[in-house]
């Protein structure tokens, strides 16, 4: 079977990793010539738009799937009538719109902070008063990684935020003063089977994810299964859905979900039986989903900006490398790299020597 996967990225790399084992085959359509996921995929150099490409994609491939958000909608749709598509374009646009995402939460009972779309500099600060201080504005569309956003403070920093932003579909949230953030990986296969991995703990620094921790005993772990449950359902999902969360109080708000395999899912390559990778595979073909069970004691530690020697990473106990292949830039994902260890205590231990070397904090 042959899958067709639009963007390049390591999120396309480790999807046709995971991928071959099971006999699958790739492509890819991508612009840029040395994307990472080209060194292991066939590339079909083109934009995401490009309607040639696309036919030619739907023409060679038995499922086409997507590995980032920021897909054009109008190029999926014009090959949805040859060949299935997963995750669902629906649940991609909804995605792709923080205010439509915001409002399906909503019609969910999935509790997400207080917001006010805004679309001119007057209804910006009646939505900034209406939310309360601080406040967070975002575009609509397009935000990734903290980008395209700015925390209000006071009163004075609209003004920088408003200049920041002009011009574009804009979105005022409330500040939600979280003790930790969140994410559960749901999927669902086109046969409806549907499986939830632990809870994981987050850690992000200049709006980038960091360090990812898998969190089996939290306690809130059945009602963010709910939760998730609930969106993958309404939105008859396939594939895997990342629902990522504020803990605040006792209680879980919803920030977004992304409709794609996902950084905090990284470490289930060798941390769960299944991958998440591969159960997004198994989910879209149609095949059955494998336990997303915990192995050992696990944690996530990306690269940001450059990866560190392989040589001294390597010394780390249960330590494993997924390093991308990309040049080094700062704030770039370059690469990862997941601990597995018997026990909790040699995990947390482990854990304290990847930060260090990546030069993160240990949650
Ligand atoms: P996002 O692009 O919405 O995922 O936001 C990136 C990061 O900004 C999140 O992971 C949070 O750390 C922070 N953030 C976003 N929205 C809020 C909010 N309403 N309250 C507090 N922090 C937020």
């Amino acid at each position: 079977m042959r899958v067709g996967i639009i963007g390049g990225g390591q999120l396309a790399r480790m999807m046709a990793l995971a991928g071959y084992p099971l006999g699958l085959d790739f492509d890819l359509l991508e612009p840029t010539a040395d994307a990472c996921g080209a060194a292991v995929v066939r590339h079909l150099a083109g934009d995401y738009d490009d309607a040639d490409k696309l036919a030619e994609l739907a023409r060679d491939s038995d499922v086409v799937t997507y590995e980032f958000e920021n897909v054009p909608v109008a190029g999926l749709t014009s090959i949805s009538g040859q060949v299935p598509i997963f995750p669902p374009i629906d649940a991609l646009s909804t995605a792709q719109d923080r205010l439509k995402e915001k409002r399906l939460f909503s019609a969910l009972e999935i509790p997400t902070p207080v917001f006010i779309p805004v679309d001119s500099r007057s209804e910006l600060e009646a939505a900034v008063k209406h939310c309360g201080l601080p406040a967070v504005v975002k575009t609509r569309r397009f935000g990734y990684d903290g980008k395209g956003q700015y925390v209000i403070r006071t009163e004075a920093d609209i003004a920088e935020a408003w200049q920041g932003l002009e011009g574009q579909a804009l979105i005022v949230e409330q500040f939600v003063a979280f003790q930790r953030e969140l994410s559960i990986i749901a999927v669902r296969s086109t046969n409806g089977e549907e499986a939830f991995y632990p809870l994981s703990e987050n850690t992000h620094r200049e709006g980038i994810l960091r360090v990812s921790v898998p969190r089996p005993q939290h306690p809130m772990t059945k009602l963010a299964t709910d939760y998730a449950r609930r969106l993958v359902e309404d939105l008859d999902y396939v594939g895997v859905l990342a629902l990522e969360l504020f803990e605040k109080d006792g209680e879980l708000v919803a920030n977004e979900f992304a409709p794609r395999v996902h950084n905090s899912g990284h470490w289930t390559i060798e941390g769960a039986q299944t991958s998440q990778f591969e159960n997004h595979l198994r989910a879209i073909l149609g095949l059955p989903l494998g336990s997303t069970e915990l192995n050992d004691h696990a944690a996530m530690v990306n690269f940001i900006g450059d990866a560190p020697e392989l040589p001294t990473l390597l010394e780390i106990p249960g330590v494993h490398a997924h390093i991308y292949g990309k040049a080094p830039r700062p704030g770039r994902k370059v690469g990862h790299a997941t601990i597995r260890m018997p026990t909790e205590k040699g995990r947390n231990s482990s854990l304290t020597s990847l930060c260090e070397l990546a030069g993160e904090t240990p949650p």
